[in-house]
């Protein structure tokens, strides 16, 4: 792609672009003199859908009308809704509808899953994860670990990149797998690192882990509703994700778990259950012992969450009209090349630290900053752009394909020189 930095340029894409429409659809933050704001947050929590409102009223109107009985005579009967869901979220991620389940939020998903899949014996305990992972997955994954009577310094084996480099290699990382051999029971990772952007490569994580044995579970939350995502046929054991980055279902909203389906049949799975993931056809006989429901469905474990679960489905339902992962992927290709070729062109001495290949990152780029870095992200905010900062000099920058356009770029390009 030949890029040109200038406005008529920016103004022709988003003439060609065929999701040009969908930005109309979303509410954008104001700034101080009316305008929209330049939003570039959407890894962060994403915009509020125009249909967001009238999906929230109609669930509402259901309970209305309805009361209990909504559960069974709702236009969208409440009590299998969750299918409905899987059939939505199961493109983003690439997954068979039934290996996808609608419940709780991101971190209780990935606890939820770690005591099905990371089931330390006395040769096989370690845990493999990214150096610098997102908190609440460090969090979670201690805790786990200390949950078996672990020791997390020795249990928990963090990756770091080389010294003077700021991504991960592959190579590095299946060397790591293979270093560490029968004592991994788990290789988790995210599928974007939330600080550089870098994309992993999922599909040879998951085949290193396998080789040695170990289990590979993904938190997809950078990386659902971002980049094509083909959980199934690389055989990836489990994943997580939430509702509210890329996937613009409002804040903490609801999220998503992945199983794959070679473990629906696994007796010896452990998991921690409820009566939401009881066998549908017998769960009001309240009978004791418990029967899994099939698929991933099965890991549910309270009562569906109507209202959240309507937000999702609306924005799920843009995800669709827009034609899926494909089609915005291929625009948040070119859109965050387009970012990035314009941040080249500035004098002012800006590291870009996401992967430059594009196969290795989404819609995210993090630039790293000087001493004077807190000084540029405050003079975008005062010219009314959303975007992020984190400790200590780093702005994240992230395009969503689906409601920022070539313009909102250009100007944040002329901003940022
Ligand atoms: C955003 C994010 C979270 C947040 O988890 P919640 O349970 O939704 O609060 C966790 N992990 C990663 C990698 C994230 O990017």
């Amino acid at each position: 792609m030949l890029y040109e930095d200038n406005l008529p340029f920016a103004k022709q894409m988003d003439a060609q672009d065929p999701l040009r429409g969908f930005k109309d659809q979303f509410h954008f933050p104001k700034h101080h003199d009316g305008s929209d704001t330049l939003y570039f947050c959407g890894n962060s929590l994403g915009l509020q859908p125009k249909n967001t409102e009238g999906a929230i009223a109609e669930a509402l109107a259901h309970w209305r009308q309805y009361g209990v009985e909504g559960w069974f005579l709702s236009e969208k009967p409440w009590l299998s809704v969750h299918r409905d869901m899987s059939e939505l979220a199961a493109p983003i991620v690439g997954a068979k509808p039934d290996e996808v389940v609608i419940m709780n939020t991101l971190t209780v998903n990935l606890h939820l899953l770690m005591v099905s899949f990371y089931r330390p014996t006395t040769q096989r305990f370690k845990i493999l994860m990214e150096a610098g992972a997102f908190p609440s997955d460090q969090y979670a994954v201690e805790s786990q670990v200390r949950f078996h009577g672990l020791d997390p310094k020795i249990a928990i084996v963090e990756i770091k990149p080389r010294v003077g480099e700021d991504c991960l290699r592959t190579e590095d990382i299946l060397q790591t797998i293979e270093n560490e051999g029968d004592t991994l029971s788990l290789v988790l990772f995210g599928g974007i690192n939330y600080y550089t952007g870098q994309f992993f490569d999922l599909q040879k994580i998951t085949e290193g882990g396998h080789r040695v044995g170990a289990r590979v579970g993904f938190d997809l939350a950078h990386a659902a509703g971002n980049v094509p995502l083909q959980l199934h046929d690389w055989g990836v054991d489990f994943a997580v994700w939430c509702g509210y980055k890329y996937l613009n279902s409002g804040p903490g909203s609801i999220a998503g778990a992945f199983v794959h389906e070679r473990h629906f049949s696994d007796p010896h799975l452990p998991r921690f259950a409820g009566w939401w993931g009881y066998n549908e056809s017998k769960r009001f006989q309240m009978e004791a012992g418990f029967e899994p429901m099939h698929g991933a469905a099965g890991w549910q474990i309270s009562t569906a969450q109507i209202i959240p679960v309507a937000m999702h489905q609306a924005s799920l339902q843009l995800f669709k009209e827009a034609g899926g992962m494909p089609v915005l992927y291929e625009k948040a290709k070119t859109l965050t090349g387009y970012l990035a070729f314009l941040l080249g062109k500035s004098s002012y001495a800006f590291k870009i630290i996401t992967p430059s290949v594009s196969t290795e990152r989404g819609s995210q780029l993090s630039v790293l900053t000087d001493e004077n870095g807190k000084k540029l992200f405050d003079y975008l905010a005062e010219n009314g752009v959303i975007c992020d900062w984190r400790e200590p000099n780093v702005i994240r920058l992230a395009p969503a394909p689906m409601y920022c356009s070539y313009e909102d770029v250009w100007r944040l390009g002329q901003l940022m020189k």
